[in-house]
């Protein structure tokens, strides 16, 4: 039907242009090591990075859930399906990030496209940085508010920024915490003295930061020191806690604003029993486990020091998160693919997720990672650097 043909000519300007995106099949647990496409590989594109998704207290408390309360919430939270084990998991989160209050949310994107249009409005600015996570910029479409981009990390032009828009109602300034495609920490003591002085709320998405910074991985607020501060925190329960689901913890009062407010809090069912007593019980072991990361911050060094050792463009990463630059979307799906023949897995990342001409491999380390697996991926990128 003519109505549609317009749908081939733009998935075809995807594919010359090396853009098109496929779905590749994990057919084994997302640990350390998978098969994925049926090859056996070491896997290096994971946000499980404590393996949580695995543990078998984390996977004995989701089947224990699933037997106990069957497998859907069946309504939304304000209607019938605020199972209790929402109240569970919220306060432990609550303490767990040293903040009055916690609601959950269906995931992190669900999270930041809901609050963000409840603190900001049309009269309101915000002002966001360039590198900030794709569900941060929805949610500032969403919200009809104003927005400035500042580049990234530069607090002296976020101030500027600041001190020529005086005439709006409110003002929010958003920050990924650890930046998803760069893996570098946003900071955050000066922009939380550049939001007070100016009298800005500050939003920091902590998706990569939770459970692998700051004391017990309360995450990157706390690392930077500011813990108790005047910071909305956002969070997600996908990546070091090994599940699904996103949260906000701040004062109560947010909380009961968002309840009322948060379209995707309103709107959607809740989320599975399992999946609450899993992030429960994976937030439990998170919280214990100082060795797992001091593993996975020993794994990320390995790795950041052999790649540069070998001659890869790597950005300055202070995290898990490794960005190896290639530059060219072709090349570096080309290098996922050799990378693949070598039996290790680090996805190429391509525009729009990252800005044009910084296309790269985005490598992951996990703390179950043995010592094995990073001398095997190691070797892998030796080899493919030599057929380049
Ligand atoms: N924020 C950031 C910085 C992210 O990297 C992600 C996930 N890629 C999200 C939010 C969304 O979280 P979720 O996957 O739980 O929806």
């Amino acid at each position: 039907m003519k109505q549609y043909d317009w749908i081939q000519t733009e998935y075809a300007e995807l594919e010359e242009a090396g853009l098109a995106r496929h779905l590749r099949t994990v057919m084994s647990p997302p640990q350390n090591t998978v098969t994925i496409d049926g090859r056996y590989v070491v896997m290096l594109g994971s946000n499980n990075y404590l393996g949580l998704s695995t543990h078998p207290k984390v996977m004995s408390a989701a089947a224990s859930a699933t037997m106990v309360y069957g497998t859907g919430a069946s309504g939304s939270r304000l209607i019938s399906g605020n199972n209790k084990i929402y109240e569970t998991l919220e306060n432990n989160l609550a303490e767990t990030k040293g903040t009055e209050a916690a609601l959950v949310f269906s995931s992190g994107y669900a999270a930041n496209i809901s609050i963000i249009p409840v603190l900001a409005q049309e009269n309101d600015l915000i002002i966001s940085d360039a590198l900030n996570h794709a569900s941060i910029i929805d949610g500032c479409r969403l919200s009809r508010a104003t927005k400035k981009i500042y580049r990234h990390c530069d607090v002296e032009h976020l101030k500027t920024l600041l001190a020529e828009s005086t005439d709006f109602k409110r003002r929010l300034i958003i920050t990924d915490g650890v930046f998803s495609m760069d893996g570098d920490i946003a900071p955050l003591r000066d922009i939380y003295e550049v939001a007070t002085n100016y009298e800005a709320m500050l939003l920091v998405d902590d998706a990569h930061g939770f459970g692998v910074l700051g004391k017990r991985g309360r995450g990157t607020v706390a690392h930077c020191g500011l813990e108790g501060e005047d910071i909305v925190q956002m969070g997600t329960l996908s990546k070091a806690i090994g599940g699904l689901g996103g949260y906000i913890a701040g004062s109560r009062t947010l909380i009961e604003l968002l309840i009322n407010r948060a379209r995707g809090f309103i709107f959607t069912t809740g989320l599975p029993p399992a999946t609450l007593a899993a992030a429960n019980a994976a937030l439990n072991v998170m919280r214990d486990s100082p060795k797992l990361r001091k593993r996975l911050h020993e794994h990320a060094d390995t790795v950041k020091k052999a790649l540069t050792r070998m001659g890869y463009t790597l950005l300055p990463s202070q995290t898990q998160i490794i960005p190896v630059v290639l530059g060219d979307p072709q090349l570096a799906t080309d290098i996922t693919q050799a990378l693949l023949a070598e039996d290790v897995f680090a996805p190429a990342i391509r525009p729009p997720a990252v800005p044009a001409g910084t296309s790269r491999l985005r490598v992951t380390v996990m703390a179950t990672h043995t010592d094995r697996d990073i001398e095997h991926a190691l070797h892998g990128f030796k080899n493919v650097l030599g057929s380049f």
